[in-house]
């Protein structure tokens, strides 16, 4: 097996729940992830792509030019059905550039007002970008499907957790353990296709 004690990958984010998770879900690779928060500062990267998967290639390309490391990104949000797919890769700032998760979720329950349980359907989507300085890149994306519950449960996780219940669950994702999200998420389902593409890379 290839020894990856000593590499370093760069985490092309500021979020520290999604930090938190990739950490744990790669956990058994033996490379050190850092994130932005851990090295120079780099001027904030543009989210203008039209998917998730434009968006995480270009995080992570640029990172990795910027920084002259080997870089992952991640973008993701949620899709709901009856809602053509909003709030999509508008997902952090759904409720406006202000937005916190509260606003969002808020935000989301009222535009699914009077819409029965059967027609919530709903999937989270991630996609993750490898990059390196010299602008080699490849992206895989991991899906989780769910459906949207009537009110908030749980205080785990982040972002529309308390609001999604993934497939063959009674529990939403915020009353799941992170041991368990992680187990099935598109983060997870992502991070896992990711896995042999990190080990190339290095
Ligand atoms: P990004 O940082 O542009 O990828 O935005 C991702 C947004 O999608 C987050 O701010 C959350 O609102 C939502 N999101 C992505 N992944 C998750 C998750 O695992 N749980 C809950 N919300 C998520």
């Amino acid at each position: 097996m290839i020894s990856l004690m000593n590499k370093v990958l760069l985490l092309a984010t500021r979020n520290q729940d999604k930090k938190k998770e990739i950490q744990q879900i790669l956990q058994d690779l033996s490379i050190k992830i850092v994130n932005l928060e851990d090295i120079q500062e780099l001027p904030e990267v543009i989210e203008d792509g039209t998917t998730f998967a434009e968006n995480a290639i270009k995080k992570a390309s640029q990172t990795a030019a910027l920084s002259g490391y080997i870089c992952l990104a991640d973008d993701s949000g949620l899709q709901v059905d009856a809602l053509d797919g909003q709030p999509g890769i508008y997902s952090a700032r759904f409720a406006g550039e202000e937005a916190d998760d509260k606003k969002n979720n808020e935000k989301l329950l009222t535009m699914l007002k009077g819409i029965i349980p059967e027609n919530r359907t709903a999937r989270f989507v991630c996609s993750v970008a490898i990059s390196d300085p010299a602008g080699n890149y490849r992206v895989v994306t991991g899906k989780c499907e769910g459906r949207i519950e009537m009110e908030p449960r749980g205080t785990g996780g982040f972002g529309y957790d308390p609001l999604f219940i993934p497939q063959g669950e009674s529990r939403s994702f915020a009353e799941l353990s992170p041991e368990v999200k992680n187990s099935i998420s598109h983060r997870a389902k992502a991070l896992q296709m990711a896995r042999s593409v990190i080990e190339e890379f290095f």
